[in-house]
């Protein structure tokens, strides 16, 4: 399985990181050893100084797809999670000012913290609301109504460059509100009410 992620697709985030808004989606992509699940702890690397939260929601593709087109992407996806996207901002800003990839600020082991994830039966696709809480307080809200590129969007422009199979992950975006994160913090993330996601910092 293969984790991509979309970057710079809500405007405030854009805006914060200041960033031009893309005007086609943008995309990176994260190994499967970045992924930690059942809320196991993530360990502070030893090569950044400055890891931030990125909370995110997650589409977990369930078939095979290639071209799909927009109006049929909706197919290929039918549940909704929560993700973390772990990013060493201090590399990542070395990295864009020499015009390199991402890959050491964001694809390192245990940058992907993944929750539970929800049918998306259960919810109006273009109106989930999810937020991340550190020690108790909200730092990160978002919606999806806010989505700059739809997860249809996303789907029919990935799978141009990219086959997706099943089991693939689409991490869509983070909100505005990103932030370092530090030794004992406790990371809730919550669609709705629900929370999918937790886990501390080691
Ligand atoms: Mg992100």
């Amino acid at each position: 399985m293969k984790i991509i992620c979309i970057g710079r697709n809500y405007a405030e985030h854009a805006k914060e990181m200041k960033s031009e808004l893309p005007k086609e989606p943008l995309f990176f992509m994260k190994p499967d050893t970045a992924l930690i699940l059942k809320n196991q702890p993530f360990f502070l690397p030893d090569f950044s100084n400055e890891i931030h939260h990125e909370v995110e929601l997650v589409l977990k593709i369930n078939r095979v797809g290639k071209n799909i087109e927009e109006r049929f992407a909706h197919k290929y996806y039918n549940e909704i999670g929560i993700g973390i996207d772990f990013t060493a901002r201090d590399l990542q800003a070395k990295c864009k000012e020499k015009g390199q990839p991402w890959e050491m600020a964001k694809a390192f082991d245990g940058s992907a913290p993944l929750g539970g994830f929800i049918p998306k039966t259960s919810f109006a696709l273009n109106e989930i609301a999810f937020h991340l809480n550190i020690n108790g307080k909200t730092v990160q809200k978002g919606n999806s109504k806010d989505l700059i590129f739809s997860f249809d969007r996303i789907i029919a422009y990935v799978s141009r460059f990219v086959t997706l199979k099943k089991g693939d992950l689409i991490f869509t975006g983070t909100p505005e509100g990103v932030g370092p994160v530090k030794t004992n913090d406790r990371l809730e993330a919550y669609i709705g009410e629900e929370k999918l996601l937790e886990l501390s910092i080691k």
